[in-house]
């Protein structure tokens, strides 16, 4: 029913033959690092780029752009949308800095929202005064209704009693259950995210998807990879991006990757890209110190992390996911986990060569010197999250204690551009929030500085090699003659900036189809229909 709906829905926008002219500073993003005077936009397409308006154009009025900058629309390329959306319409745990404060952002959302169900995002032992987790005893004391918060990562929780006696029993014998301090890890934790997001309706998710379209829009940004696939019902998720990519009122590019093992489900709905975390993550996170590493942890001799499957298992996905031709991501931090990815993807490849199947890892934090040279042999791209380096909720402080000396070679950006690979830029959402200028602040003032890039490289990050991770270069990501005119217009020049103020940069204006995207985005009419039938 969902593949007829998806081919019923019509993806075409029409951008009329309109056109527009802009003169000033264009960075096009092109191989070339191009910098010109004239951007001629038409029908929706890019009709001309260069340094003198031909004379046919002459009697148009450009627009000036003065101090501002065209570039090409904004990409992220990793999030999670649903997991996104749902967490920026519940309760934000960002801004806790203890647990009384933590108390007073719990009552005042139970108060406001009255929900059945309390579910947080955002808690982090490191941002705390007490600097460790709340416990499900100290959680019974400020809610009695079912809570469950879940930490920055998006790998584990912690719940209350309320919770705990709600969760279905089978869960309760699942790696990563502590039911005496309510802490979730791993597998109980993946189950219980499945269990709760099962419960939230429809239509509240769909709002809240509407809405995040247009916060993401607002920040530039009109491309997207998200993984999905958290376990709603039926996979309900995966299909309801795709179904609401279809049919927005203003066109926005959803490059759906499915995060699961079971390549069947993928064919079944034609999709190219299989992926993500979740199931098909191979290891935890720093914040957890479940990334799985070669060296134990600084503080916990005995703790190297956690790989979540064999080696035969990564290889035998991998292999079965590429033989089928499909573009295969997969989320590995620590370089244990990264190297299993890269031997997997090398050997798939080694049995069935594809020059480009534009494979990737998500984070890819430690690399190790074989994992990188295979990574520019095989062209296997880098999905990275250059925010997370200035994560205040897993500061350089707590990396530095748990990993030693090794903090300082985490996501080596630099190196990684000198021997070619392709890293594209995302925010992890809701691990940090889409908003590509911080993103390219953090790229171009590494804490390592000597791994710091340039900003036209950090433009790119998440412009131009964003719309190549996802085959998207041919018609995206730069602003070169026939493609699709996605722009952005910033309001000052990032190649003029000091590199430290990059993050005031703000979007003026995206345009999609050389149309102004106009915030308000509402449900195709179809979808609407279909998944709710008039009585
Ligand atoms: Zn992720």
């Amino acid at each position: 029913m969902i593949q007829d709906l998806y081919e019923k829905i019509n993806p075409e926008f029409s951008s009329g033959d309109a056109m527009k002219i802009f003169e000033g500073t264009i960075l096009t993003c092109d191989k070339n690092d191009t910098v010109c005077q004239y951007l001629v936009e038409k029908a929706g397409r890019i009709a001309y780029v260069g340094n003198e308006l031909p004379e046919k154009y002459s009697k148009e009025n450009p627009i000036q752009l003065g101090k501002k900058a065209l570039i090409p629309s904004f990409a992220d390329s990793h999030l999670h949308f649903s997991s996104y959306s749902l967490f920026s319409a519940t309760l934000d745990l960002r801004a806790a800095t203890d647990f009384s404060s933590l108390s007073e952002l719990l009552s005042t959302y139970v108060q406001t929202s009255d929900p059945k169900v309390v579910l947080g995002f955002g808690i982090s032992a490191h941002s705390l005064v007490e600097q460790r987790m709340i416990t499900r005893t100290e959680l019974d004391k400020m809610e009695k209704r079912p809570v469950m918060l879940v930490k920055y990562d998006g790998h584990a929780s912690v719940i209350n009693t309320a919770m705990k006696k709600m969760l279905p029993a089978k869960m309760k014998k699942l790696r990563g259950y502590n039911g005496d301090t309510g802490q979730l890890f791993q597998e109980a934790f993946f189950a219980a995210t499945d269990y709760i997001t099962s419960k939230v309706s429809v239509i509240a998710l769909i709002q809240h998807m509407l809405s995040a379209v247009d916060t993401m829009a607002s920040k530039g940004i009109s491309l997207v990879h998200p993984a999905e696939g958290i376990g709603f019902l039926l996979d309900l998720d995966v299909d309801l991006v795709r179904l609401l990519a279809r049919g927005l009122s203003n066109p926005f590019q959803f490059r759906v990757f499915f995060q699961t093992m079971e390549t069947q489900k993928v064919l079944k709905r034609k999709l190219p890209r299989i992926g993500g975390c979740f199931a098909t993550a191979l290891d935890g996170c720093f914040g957890s110190c479940d990334a799985a590493l070669f060296q134990p942890y600084e503080q916990d001799p005995q703790n190297k992390g956690i790989l979540f499957y064999t080696d035969q298992q990564v290889d035998d996905f991998v292999q079965t996911a590429h033989d089928k031709g499909l573009q295969v991501q997969l989320h590995a931090i620590g370089d244990a986990a990264v190297d299993q990815a890269v031997q997997a993807f090398d050997r798939a490849l080694k049995n069935n060569f594809r020059t480009d199947h534009r494979h990737s890892i998500i984070h890819a934090s430690l690399m190790g010197p074989k994992s990188l040279d295979l990574c520019a042999a095989h062209g296997i791209g880098i999905a990275a999250q250059p925010a997370l380096l200035n994560l205040n909720l897993e500061p350089y402080g707590y990396l530095e204690k748990i990993l030693g000396q090794r903090v300082n070679k985490i996501s080596p950006f630099r190196t990684m551009l000198d021997m070619g690979i392709h890293v594209s830029g995302g925010s992890d959402a809701p691990v940090t929030l889409p908003d590509p200028a911080f993103g390219m602040h953090c790229a171009c003032n590494h804490y390592t500085s000597s791994q710091s890039v340039t900003p036209m490289e950090a433009l790119k990050m998440f412009t131009h090699e964003t719309a190549w991770a996802s085959f998207d270069d041919g018609d995206r990501g730069s602003l070169e003659p026939g493609k699709i005119a996605d722009m952005v217009i910033l309001d000052q020049n990032p190649l003029e900036m000091d590199t430290q103020d990059l993050f005031r940069l703000k979007t003026q204006t995206l345009y999609v189809q050389g149309k102004k995207y106009e915030p308000g985005q509402k449900l195709p009419e179809l979808l609407w229909n279909a998944l709710f039938p008039k009585k």
